[in-house]
């Protein structure tokens, strides 16, 4: 089934609150305008049985209203009063008096029913077929201790007829209001919405080629404009996104061709010139060196990839810094000395944090291979590690030859290679950093860079100690 527009819901949700707080108010308001008005009624009988009282004359077998005909008002005010009047003797029931208007409705009591009333409440209602009336019950002991039912009665049916009224009205008004306020509604939810359908055609037109459009603000600060500024700031990650993947996708091609093309000319110069063994051994070897970087980058490129894809084995447990940095750097040394850089290391014992070890291992190499790679001979790496406010700051300085202020902000960023080191064709294709960066973040720690062209260049990074870490 198709589910409603936003609109429609919410129109009917307000129709349906509306029409039941409508219901609900209504009927309390009937139920409470017909105890008034019936209250009102029963107070005016009280008040008719107290006159009549002073006018009645009540003996054994007889009972009368006695008052002076000439006397109109009298007359008037006796005779309404006891338009609704019934006495009956007791206990035998026999009725002595009743009034015409009751004559006429039939309205008569089996001899039962009268010494059923007389033992009864006070006021009792009697529905007949064109009125419901409300009698007073009093028994009155007369002469001779004779007793007698008096009944006075008033009819209901000012009370019934304005709530017939009130209903008939609420009937028709209810409805009607309901409708207006459901126009009324479907109009503000469109006013309301109108904004967001503007959104919407205007997000429809941003394709993946025009990214670096943003949805219109109205300046109000209400909700919609929240949406869009949300949908603004995604755009933008998106568009930075996109921008990376592009320059990715750019420079990984750039980066094959490369060695690609030096493989393929290796080829076809030994497949013309080469004649002897010793000839195609030297242009394998060198294809090798070839085949090396690639497959080094290729490797790069998987584990940056199943690192974004979230595919990464993770072991997490105490890794002993400082003894990963003495052998990394003994590992390193001979390629140090290849260069004839020094390598010195400050590296207290027993500097642990938190993390897996082989992913620490990957910092470290990368920052002292590029510390190696970047500076010239005769230059000189230090390594250092030390516990400093619940965090193992790790750096790695070099005299190399620095980095531009405008690339540093870069550095971090796939694929990224600042001037010097791409145009002298340093080795490397740009992937190391992030990497660092990546892990470094997963770490829960931190990486800055302080860097002067040609004088050097000091990475520090900081991570959680372990048992730092392990009280958080
Ligand atoms: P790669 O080393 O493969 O080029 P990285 O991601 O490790 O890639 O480094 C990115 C860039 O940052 C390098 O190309 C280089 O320009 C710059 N860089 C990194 N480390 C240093 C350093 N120690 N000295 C000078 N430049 C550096």
């Amino acid at each position: 089934m198709k589910t409603l527009s936003l609109r429609a819901r919410l129109t009917l949700f307000y129709s349906t609150i509306l029409t039941v707080i409508l219901a609900v108010f209504g009927f309390l308001f009937y139920d409470a305008l017909g105890l008034v008005l019936e209250n009102k009624l029963t107070a005016e009988l009280r008040d008719r049985v107290v006159y009549l009282a002073a006018f009645q004359r009540l003996q054994a077998g007889e009972a009368r209203l006695v008052f002076n005909p000439n006397d109109r008002r009298e007359a008037y005010l006796v005779q309404s009063a006891a338009r609704y009047y019934q006495v009956f003797q007791l206990p035998s029931g026999l009725l002595l008096v009743q009034s015409q208007e009751l004559e006429m409705m039939g309205a008569r009591l089996s001899p039962e029913e009268v010494r059923a009333l007389a033992g009864a409440q006070e006021f009792t209602d009697l529905q007949l077929e064109t009125e419901r009336l409300r009698f007073h019950n009093a028994v009155i002991t007369g002469n001779n201790a004779t007793s007698f039912l008096v009944r006075v009665g008033i009819p209901l049916t000012p009370a019934d007829e304005a709530q017939r009224g009130f209903l008939r009205s609420l009937l028709f008004l209810m409805p009607l209001g309901v409708l207006v306020s459901a126009l009324a509604g479907w109009q503000m939810a469109r006013r309301a919405l109108n904004p967001l359908a503007q959104l919407a055609a205007a997000a429809r037109k941003i394709d993946i080629e025009k990214l670096q459009q943003r949805l219109p603000t109205r300046g109000t600060g209400d909700e919609v404009d929240e949406v869009a500024a949300a949908f603004n700031e995604t755009l933008a990650r998106l568009e930075n996104s996109v921008g990376q993947m592009k320059q990715f996708t750019a420079s990984i091609s750039h980066e094959l061709r490369t060695p690609l093309t030096t493989l393929r000319g290796e080829a076809e110069i030994a497949l013309l010139q080469a004649s002897s063994v010793e000839d195609y051994r030297h242009a394998l070897t060198s294809q090798l060196e070839e085949f090396n970087k690639l497959s080094h980058m290729i490797n790069q490129l998987l584990i940056l990839a199943s690192a974004e894809a979230g595919e990464i084995q993770w072991m997490e447990r105490s890794v002993d810094l400082s003894g990963l940095v003495g052998s990394l750097v003994d590992q390193l040394e001979p390629v140090a000395a290849a260069k004839k850089i020094t390598l010195e290391t400050n590296t207290p014992p027993n500097i642990n944090v938190r993390g897996d070890a082989s992913w620490i291992e990957r910092v470290i190499l990368n920052l002292l291979d590029n510390a190696i790679k970047f500076s010239s001979e005769g230059g000189h790496v230090r390594v250092s590690v030390k516990a400093e406010d619940g965090d193992a700051v790790l750096r790695v300085a070099d005299t190399g030859m620095g980095i531009q202020a405008e690339a540093l902000p870069h550095i971090f960023e796939r694929f990224y290679r600042a001037e010097p080191s791409r145009s002298k064709q340093i080795e490397g294709v740009g992937l190391g950093l992030s990497l660092v960066k990546w892990i470094v973040d997963r770490h829960r720690g931190r990486i800055q860079v302080e860097s002067q062209v040609g004088k050097g260049s000091c990475f520090t990074v900081w991570l959680p100690l372990a048992s730092a870490s392990a009280g958080r």
